[in-house]
């Protein structure tokens, strides 16, 4: 991440300083998978990967965009801003529209992007992105947005612009995380508790592993997914699957099978998301293993959105000597997170490459994760 270089490109993008520079996160989820669709609740923590952008205001009206990585600029008049419009400006411009949408006074901006959020790894780069715009531009145009609002802004920018249908789970964890915390969600209320995660204090370490299997069919499971749960919820007789309180009642009323396994995932999962909110305020960091072992198991018995190389990855990485492991994020590829003791995770990292060799599969990618900071401002 250079930002002298970042500075250097915008002077020449926009012929003139950044009036500063911005940056926002991107994030795993500790656990509490498929939940936020059904009011439930979620634990992301941010990472140290970023989104950071050099903005500058101008005005002739027109939003300028530059990602490094693509090595691409894209320019559009505030007039021209129209939802659905393609491409990875969109989630740079939909903020810039999101925020007039919600009646703020932003005009014309040169903005410069670049970003060590790995691409469509199920990290989220795309809330990175839009949560570090729309820090900036609070802070440019003086506008006077609370964290949460902010996040249901490049939430707004992402669901009705870019026309991806997201909860409000990555823009939360990018605007609100803090260092050494986890953000515990609630995805009816919005309410939220900042969850102790002092990893190198407990002697532990979480290894994020990206499988790089291409996410295949995930948009219609996706929806598959989601309109189960409505259907189920409705026989039920409750607003969401988060108001079932009773599970083995609810099962017996459910017509077939897989709506019985679909339940019974979301449910616990809930439950389990819950419990490892309470195990971290009560300071055992260690027994979060075990929870996500069930949350994987879950997910790949009932929910069935597991595939053959996330599963192995899991697998070794138990057999490695990590405290637990589960697939993170929407399923079908993407990545996984394990619980380890400190020191240990590279090497958990390195033996299910072995394995992935052994199988066939492509190399996957790995990093320590050290729960980051939410979006802010660089200088
Ligand atoms: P994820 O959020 O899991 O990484 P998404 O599909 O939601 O995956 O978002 C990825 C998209 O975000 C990319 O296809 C691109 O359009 C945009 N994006 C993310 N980072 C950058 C970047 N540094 N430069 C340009 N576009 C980016
Ligand atoms: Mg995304």
């Amino acid at each position: 991440m250079d930002i002298q270089q970042l500075s250097s490109d915008h002077r020449t993008q926009a012929g003139r300083e950044p009036e500063g520079v911005w940056f926002a996160p991107g994030r795993v989820n500790l656990i509490g998978e498929h939940t936020d669709y059904n009011d439930g609740f979620v634990l992301p923590f941010a990472l140290e990967k970023k989104a950071v952008v050099a903005v500058s205001r101008r005005d002739d009206g027109v939003v300028s965009m530059r990602s490094e990585e693509l090595d691409e600029q894209v320019d559009v008049a505030i007039a021209d801003l129209e939802p659905g419009t393609e491409g990875w400006s969109s989630y740079l411009a939909g903020v810039v529209w999101a925020l007039r949408q919600s009646g703020q006074e932003v005009s014309g901006v040169t903005i410069t992007l670049t970003s060590d959020v790995p691409l469509g790894a199920g990290l989220s780069s795309s809330a990175a992105i839009e949560c570090a715009v729309v820090a900036a531009l609070c802070d440019v145009f003086g506008l006077d947005i609370d964290p949460m609002e902010r996040a249901r802004v490049a939430q707004l920018a992402e669901n009705a612009y870019v026309g991806a249908p997201t909860g409000l789970l990555d823009q939360a964890a990018s605007t609100l995380c803090r260092e050494d915390f986890g953000l515990f969600l609630d995805c009816r209320s919005f309410e939220t508790a900042q969850v102790p995660l002092p990893m190198a204090e407990a002697g532990l370490e979480i290894l994020v592993l990206d499988t790089k299997t291409p996410h295949s069919h995930v948009d219609g499971e996706y929806g598959a997914r989601r309109r189960t749960c409505e259907e189920a919820a409705a026989i039920l007789g409750v607003p969401a699957l988060r108001d079932v309180t009773d599970l083995d009642a609810a099962l017996a009323q459910l017509p077939d099978e897989t709506m019985r396994k679909r339940v019974r995932h979301v449910v616990t999962e809930n439950s389990r998301t819950v419990e490892a909110y309470e195990v971290a305020r009560s300071g055992s960091l260690r027994d979060l293993g075990p929870l996500l072992d069930a949350s994987h198991a879950s997910m790949r018995d009932d929910y069935e959105i597991t595939v053959p190389t996330v599963d192995l990855a899991v697998a070794v990485a138990r057999e490695a000597g990590a405290l637990g492991a589960r697939m993170t994020g929407g399923g079908f590829g993407g990545c996984i997170i394990a619980l380890c003791e400190a020191g240990s995770g590279d090497g958990i990292g390195q033996r299910v490459s072995e394995a992935y060799a052994a199988a066939g599969y492509g190399a996957p990618q790995w990093f320590i994760a050290t729960p980051a900071p939410g979006a802010g401002r660089l200088r």
